[in-house]
């Protein structure tokens, strides 16, 4: 059926959510740069399309894009980013999620494409018992990158054959990948199969090898030493915004691969969230007495 908010008519609506069990998926990302090869908008389209892509396989109701996730600003920061104060953010986002909950989802379940998001999404869900609620939010890490190790351990569980649309020789290449525990993060070989399942176009495998995806090691002295700085030293060590060994020789068909094994994983946590008892119950003894 269709489970996308603005594709539904408000007279089939309530049906929407009856189906549903009352569970919403509200998908985040981002917009930045993605290496040389992925477009600004890989975690949009990552949280958003294997969003609705997973209601196809277990019905429930996919809010329309929460694009503008978190990105540091400054002038330094490469063309097309993004950058919107994280306590806009966080209003917005509640604001969102009471006029879901108003229209009769009482689960909501945050879709997140981006890493840096999940940090201020923690503090979002704590934030969320302050305030008097008839409804619960979880999130839901998309985790695009780890996509080569989700296929290689279906692979190595029931057996080569067992992920659609592989060859042999794709089979062989990913269990490679993974045997010899290559670097996955971002824009790696995880997003960049994603982004290849969804829109090919606007991957450029030929930009490959001009900028490194590997870390330079620079702010490693200061997590050794127990100091955190901002994101452990993620965009000090990745200056790049690519984390991960080059994925080349990835195509369309692991692309395809990639988004059919991430649409399957998050229609069971949908699954989970619509059969969940606990959450609501929880929820509201923890709000007892307001
Ligand atoms: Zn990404």
């Amino acid at each position: 059926m269709e489970t996308r908010w603005l594709y539904t008519t408000s007279e089939s609506f309530p049906t929407l959510v009856k189906e549903s069990k009352e569970v919403c998926l509200l998908p985040i990302g981002c917009v930045e740069k993605h290496g040389l090869h992925l477009p600004l908008g890989t975690d949009v389209f990552e949280a958003s399309e294997i969003s609705y892509k997973a209601t196809q396989l277990e019905t429930a109701c996919v809010f329309p894009d929460f694009t503008f996730g978190d990105v540091p600003g400054g002038p330094s920061m490469p063309a097309g980013s993004i950058s919107v104060p994280v306590e806009m953010e966080m209003a917005l986002l509640e604001t969102l999620c009471e006029q879901i909950a108003r229209n009769g989802f009482k689960k909501i379940l945050i879709c997140n494409g981006h890493g840096g998001n999940t940090q201020w999404l923690n503090t979002f869900l704590r934030n969320l018992m302050n305030k008097k609620r008839d409804y619960v939010c979880a999130v839901y890490g998309m985790n695009s990158s780890k996509s080569p190790y989700f296929i290689a351990d279906i692979l190595n569980g029931q057996g080569r054959g067992s992920v659609p649309y592989l060859t042999a020789e794709d089979e062989d290449y990913i269990l490679d990948f993974c045997a010899q525990k290559k670097e996955v993060g971002h824009a790696c070989l995880g997003e960049t199969a994603c982004v290849m399942g969804l829109h090919p176009e606007t991957v450029h495998l030929d930009r490959l090898g001009i900028e490194s995806g590997l870390s330079t090691h620079e702010a490693d002295y200061l997590k050794d030493a127990g100091i955190q700085i901002m994101n452990s030293g993620w965009d000090v060590n990745f200056c790049n915004a690519f984390h991960g060994h080059d994925p080349i020789g990835c195509n369309e068909r692991i692309g395809k691969a990639a988004v059919h094994v991430q649409s399957h994983r998050l229609a069971k946590a949908i699954r989970v969230m619509k059969n969940d008892e606990n959450l609501l119950r929880w929820h509201a003894n923890f709000q007892k007495g307001w």
